[in-house]
């Protein structure tokens, strides 16, 4: 190979440089890119406890992908490794959650626990198992497990430690460029966009692992906080949300023609920029889920004096909700209705519960709708069944009468408190048009 000099391994890689805020374009000065790319991961520290040996090779990458700047293919090294780390995580999780000894139960006989000092004592013993068909006990369940990756995902999952349903699409796509890293076919390249995206992803799933959700995050985020706000519309198909302290200054002009009616609700905040912002805020239903986020139905519909004086007398506080993982019961009676929750749906009256009920649990009420919606053709590709969903980030919980659909989303929630909340809807609607 060409023996290259300090002075050329210290300079600027030109295809590193070509990566600028915006995205490519104009090169930036070497020093800047220096800044630049350190900053994309600069925030995404490891919480305290996190098993020692992973949070080495964490820190590592970190340190290394520093000097992507300097050598371009150090971001295709980055995100491989990163990927491999995912796996030395899941491991290291296994090692604290076992404590020392794993228990097997095998389809007939009584239960064996076995002392494990390392992984690589767990992984054979695990393979051992699998073939005598015997199933890892976690908690009050028995989960295959061969001790590879796949079984680690079914083991974190099933042992509560990973959540969130589009976050499982993500880390079985981590875990297919896993193997591709650990058995590669062809030749790939990261940017430093990848990269960063991969180091990042790995922090959360770290952080998660050990307990604790990401504010912010994209893959296990932190519940997020609801405040009070009022919804109010008018028969001129006008419609705005503001926080409930706005009724306690004077009326703005517009709302002085006393059309507007109002409703009190606990929602996601609008904030600009905000990747948490519910686009769909303007959909509020209180029979179906229809905005993004949770939105919780507190008063109304009645005029701005008399939101003021409910506000007043009530005085409602915001809340924290975790959007992931929520259970959506949906209706097909001669055409396919909005999801709702489990609740609502318990409310309903005899008259209204016919037609197949579908239970299915997702992070977004947009998600469990397209599942069932995609579930129609068989050529799409979800699962019809109970589980995960192959092609989309649903779990199907059951499906069959209303009775059927309500028992597989208590078996989810544990019993369901009926709610019967008084019709209101804002009028105008662009996503969730087809509503009885
Ligand atoms: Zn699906």
């Amino acid at each position: 190979m060409e023996i290259r000099s300090l002075e050329d391994l210290r300079a600027a890689d030109n295809l590193s440089l070509a990566f600028n805020p915006y995205g490519l374009g104009s090169r930036m000065r070497p020093e800047d890119a220096v800044e630049f790319q350190q900053r994309q991961i600069a925030d995404c520290d490891l919480v305290e406890g996190v098993a020692a040996g992973t949070r080495d090779s964490f820190e590592r990458l970190r340190t290394v992908f520093a000097y992507g700047v300097l050598c371009y293919d150090v971001y295709t090294m980055v995100g491989d490794q990163a990927l491999l780390v995912f796996e030395q995580a899941l491991r290291d999780r296994f090692m604290e959650w076992c404590g020392g000894s794993i228990t097997f139960r095998f389809p007939q006989d009584p239960e064996v626990t076995v002392a494990v000092a390392s992984y690589d004592e767990v992984k054979k013993l695990a393979d051992r198992m699998a073939r005598r068909r015997a199933k890892l006990v976690v908690a009050t369940n028995g989960i295959e497990f061969n001790g590879t990756l796949y079984g680690l995902r079914r083991w974190a999952r099933t042992a509560g430690l990973l959540r969130g349903r589009r976050s499982r699409s993500v880390e079985e796509a981590l875990a297919k460029l896993r193997n591709y890293v650990a058995h590669p076919s062809g030749h790939h390249v990261d940017t430093p966009v990848e990269a960063a995206r991969t180091v990042r992803d790995l922090a959360e799933l770290i952080n998660q692992l050990w307990g604790r959700a990401t504010p912010g995050g994209r893959l296990y985020p932190a519940p997020l906080h609801r405040e009070i706000a009022v919804l109010s519309w008018n028969g001129l198909g006008r419609a705005r949300m503001e926080p409930a302290g706005a009724l306690f200054v004077p009326d703005p002009p517009e709302e002085q023609d006393g059309e507007y009616q109002h409703i009190v609700v606990r929602a996601i905040p609008f904030i600009p920029n905000s990747r948490w912002n519910d686009d769909h805020w303007a959909e509020f239903d209180t029979r179906y889920e229809t905005t993004r986020f949770p939105t919780d139905y507190l008063w109304g519909p009645g005029t701005r004096e008399e939101a003021r004086t409910w506000l007043e007398g009530e005085r409602p506080e915001g809340d924290s909700v975790d959007f992931t993982d929520r259970v959506f019961l949906i209706q097909n009676h001669g055409r396919l209705l909005p999801p709702m929750r489990p609740a609502v749906a318990a409310g309903l009256p005899d008259g209204e519960r016919a037609g197949v009920w579908h239970a299915v649990r997702a992070d977004f009420p947009d998600d469990a709708f397209a599942h069932v919606r995609g579930s129609g053709d068989a050529s799409a590709g979800h699962v019809r069944r109970r589980g995960d969903c192959s092609v989309c980030s649903a779990e199907v919980l059951g499906f069959g009468s209303f009775d059927e659909a309500l028992r597989a989303a208590a078996a989810a929630l544990g019993p369901i408190q009926a709610v019967q909340l008084p019709s209101v809807r804002l009028p105008l609607s662009i996503f969730w048009p087809n509503r009885p």
